[in-house]
């Protein structure tokens, strides 16, 4: 197997879509699992962390580490099969959609970063996309998974076991657990990043445990997902509205009427009022029950619609703006999207920031960027300050 140490590849790997840079000591290119194990033990030797990279498209730093960085866009593979697919965990998004184009299927959850986002990456983070409101999560697809836990073994988790091996140590987590959750765990739509308790609890179940783990239970090698039919017909709707509160307030209506995806953008994005985009997918009637103000688009300003929202800050970089990735899923229920989302703004307008907002406000998940001068002086101190004080919020 590859191992590099040379300025170059280490420096390649050293960054995410975050504003981070963590150079790696090393990276390794396995390409099956037991060249995953192989590379473990290498790091285990030196006493190096290993960190999984699948597609680089974090924005948190995730896939970034000072010790062995594991490239895993080797670990291939395709195998329709029925209504799922296994697959590698360094097939890419894109890629798995093309391979199941033909068989009339694709993979649900659509994170919008699929170009760059792949499978190990997308389990590991429990990603979802503008759709989660018909598709839900990668998690909730997931049928089986392949890997090499901390010690380089093999690890094969199905849906409803618990491996022996885990039986002791998941035994005492799942101790009183529903009752914890019950006390504490909120009930929204976009819920948690990190270890789902959640369905760990109703499962009872390793499988359930690893997306959303980022890599900190074990390094994933194959995934078995389940599929869904592509959709036939796709409407999509818009409207205008006088004010961003306005748009939030109104998204939990166009929710109801049997929405596939309920996005805003606000005015930086779309140079005139905010705007709410509603998608229907094989629902005729879906967008004659939404309110009157919206206006059912043709199939050519529908797709010019949806590729804005998808490239929202292409067009905000092509305006000389510098949105920072901050903050970008602060996630409340959809209902309390609108009063958040102006507690937010006037949080950060009190500390003289302005701010980009956009997503999917359907799901009550909001993408947030402040636009700055790189070059302000204070800014790292007063976007921290920001930070600490978004997280209050949403809690
Ligand atoms: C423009 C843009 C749009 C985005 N849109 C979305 C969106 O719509 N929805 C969404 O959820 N996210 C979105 N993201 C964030 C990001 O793309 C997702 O988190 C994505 O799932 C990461 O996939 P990746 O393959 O790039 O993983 P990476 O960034 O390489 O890694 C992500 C995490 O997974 C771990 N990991 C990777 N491979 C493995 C493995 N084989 N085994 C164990 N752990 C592993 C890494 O260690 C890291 O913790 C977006 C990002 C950008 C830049």
């Amino acid at each position: 197997m590859r191992i590099e140490q040379d300025a170059a590849e280490r420096e390649r790997l050293a960054r995410d879509r975050s504003s981070f840079r963590v150079l790696p000591a090393a990276v390794a290119f396995p390409r099956d699992a037991p060249e995953v194990a192989e590379a473990l033990g290498w790091a285990r030797e030196r006493g190096l962390a290993v960190t999984a990279r699948a597609g680089g498209s974090s924005v948190a730093g995730q896939c970034l580490g000072e010790g062995l960085v594991l490239d895993t866009s080797g670990l291939d593979g395709i195998e329709p099969d029925g209504e799922a697919v296994w697959c590698g965990a360094g097939v890419g998004l894109d890629e798995l959609n093309a391979a199941l184009e033909p068989h009339g299927r694709m993979l649900g959850p659509d994170t919008t970063s699929s170009e760059w986002a792949r499978v190990g990456g997308i389990v590991a983070t429990n990603a979802c996309g503008s759709r989660s409101l018909r598709y839900g999560r990668v998690g909730e697809v997931v049928q089986a998974l392949e890997g090499v836990d901390a010690a380089g073994a093999p690890l094969a988790l199905e849906a409803g076991e618990l491996p022996q091996a885990l039986v002791a140590g998941l035994g005492t987590v799942l101790e009183g657990l529903e009752q914890d959750l019950a006390a504490g765990w909120p009930a929204i739509h976009r819920g948690f990043g990190g270890y789902r308790l959640d369905a760990f609890a109703r499962e009872r179940d390793a499988l359930s445990l690893v997306p959303g783990s980022e890599g900190t239970l074990c390094l994933l090698t194959r995934a078995r997902l389940a599929t869904v039919p592509l959709p036939q017909r796709r409407d999509l709707s818009r409207a205008e509205f006088p004010t961003l509160r306005a748009a939030l307030d109104v998204a939990p209506a166009c929710v109801a009427t049997g929405a596939s995806a309920v996005e805003v953008l606000d005015t930086h994005l779309t140079g005139g009022d905010p705007v709410l985009l509603v998608e229907h997918l094989d629902e005729p009637d879906g967008p004659g029950r939404l309110p009157a103000v919206f206006e059912l688009l043709a199939p050519g300003d529908a797709e010019r619609a949806w590729r804005m929202r998808h490239d929202a800050l292409v067009h905000l970089a092509a305006a000389g703006r510098e949105p920072v990735a901050l903050f970008e899923d602060p996630a409340v229920a959809a209902e309390q999207a609108g009063p958040f989302c102006d507690e937010l703004l006037a949080l950060l307008g009190s500390r003289g920031l302005d701010a980009v907002v956009y997503g999917h406000a359907g799901a009550g998940c909001l993408h947030v960027r402040p636009l700055v001068d790189p070059r302000a002086p204070g800014l790292a101190r007063t976007l921290m300050d920001a930070q600490r004080a978004v997280a209050d919020l949403v809690a």
